[in-house]
């Protein structure tokens, strides 16, 4: 089921490969990435528990174009699919080698018809989310930053204790540590990464960062 983390905003943790899926309730009905196809069901339920239906989502975001990232994006029919132009190329075309989709044996694919770019705000209603581009996992990666609870989405760029690989098709570890320098200089004081546990404070935020670029 959906877990509440902060006013209306939900976490639903698929308990396998798949990402975390992030939902935003608000007057616009908002995902942060849609897991593995495989989570469909899963992911009905939690709504349905919201006493909503995958025809109530209106947007769904997309922190990068991998396969576990999008794989249930095509059966929200309604919804509008957000993404970097630099991922959409690959998605809309259906690059199995970029995506990874043929490692999940998932055929799904999205028609990604948003584009997003570096600093636009997303309105969710009360709630809105700035994209911030940070490539390196995926030449298109990008995070959405909830100024009001100081929130970042962070896809697979930051972990909590680790960052995004960076040995995949289209990644590219310099832009990574950039990408990573950019977040240094970010406000936030929770970090709802695209896999594994979130970190809270700000002082966290520091160090984590801190840590990971004396990697490079
Ligand atoms: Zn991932
Ligand atoms: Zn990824």
């Amino acid at each position: 089921m959906f877990k509440e983390i902060k006013p209306k905003i939900f976490v639903l943790n698929s308990g396998n490969d798949g990402s975390n899926i992030y939902f935003i309730n608000d007057k616009k009905k908002t995902l942060i990435d849609s897991s593995l196809a495989k989570n469909f069901d899963l992911i009905k339920k939690a709504l349905a528990e919201l006493n909503l239906n995958p025809e109530d989502i209106d947007l769904v975001l997309h922190t990068h174009g991998h396969a576990d990232h999008i794989g249930c994006s095509a059966f929200f029919e309604k919804a509008k699919k957000a993404m970097h132009p630099f991922d959409a190329s690959f998605v809309n075309e259906k690059k199995d080698d970029f995506s990874y989709a043929y490692f999940f044996n998932q055929k799904s694919y999205p028609k990604i018809d948003k584009f997003l770019s570096d600093t636009e705000i997303i309105d969710c209603s009360t709630l809105k989310l700035k994209v911030i581009f940070t490539p390196g996992h995926t030449k298109g990666s990008i995070c959405f930053l909830e100024p009001k609870n100081k929130i970042l989405f962070s896809g697979d760029t930051l972990f909590c204790g680790a960052y995004g690989r960076t040995d995949l098709n289209s990644s590219n570890e310099e832009e990574m540590k950039s990408s990573l320098e950019k977040l240094s200089n970010i406000d936030f004081e929770l970090l709802l990464p695209g896999h594994g546990k979130f970190l809270e404070g700000k002082k966290g935020q520091k160090s984590n960062l801190r840590n990971l670029l004396s990697l490079f």
